[in-house]
C-alpha cells in the first residue's frame, strides 16, 4: 500500500485509520492520496487500485449530508472530530475498492459502522 499524504495529518495516523477501515477482501497493493481542498471528497478509480480523499477546513462536530444528495448517500450523518471525518471518507472509498458494486448508500453505510466501531474501540461511544 502506497500513501501520497497531502495535508498535516501525520502518515502515521492516516496508516492506523487505512487499517482500521480496510476491508479484509482489500488487497494491499493500492494506493491512497489524501489532501486538502474545497470539499470533502472521495474517489475511486474505476479501473486503478487507487483512490483519493479530499479534507475541508471546517469546525466540529459537523454534519455530512444535511440535505439529501442525489446518487443515494446517507444524511445526517455526525461527525465529531477531523479524525473522524477522515476515517468516514476513507471507509467509505475502501468499500468501493471491495467492489466495485457497492452503491453510494452501501459505502456510506460501511462508513458509519466503521465509525460506530471506532467508537466503541475508543471509548467515545
Ligand atoms: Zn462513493
Amino acid at each position: 500500500m502506497k500513501l501520497i499524504n497531502k495535508t498535516q495529518i501525520p502518515d502515521s495516523e492516516i496508516l492506523e485509520l487505512i487499517k482500521f477501515a480496510k476491508p479484509a477482501s482489500v488487497a494491499d497493493n493500492f494506493t491512497a492520496v489524501v489532501k486538502e481542498g474545497k470539499n470533502f471528497a472521495g474517489f475511486t478509480f474505476r479501473y486503478f487500485q487507487r483512490f483519493s480523499v479530499t479534507m475541508e477546513k471546517t469546525t466540529y462536530p459537523t454534519i455530512r449530508n444535511p440535505l439529501p444528495r442525489k446518487g443515494g448517500y446517507l444524511t445526517n450523518i455526525s461527525i465529531l472530530n477531523e479524525t473522524e471525518y477522515l476515517l468516514f471518507l476513507l471507509s467509505h472509498e475502501l468499500q468501493h475498492m471491495a467492489s466495485r458494486k457497492h452503491t453510494e448508500g452501501s459505502c456510506d453505510r460501511y462508513g458509519l459502522e466503521t465509525l460506530d466501531r471506532w467508537r466503541k474501540a475508543h471509548g467515545s461511544a
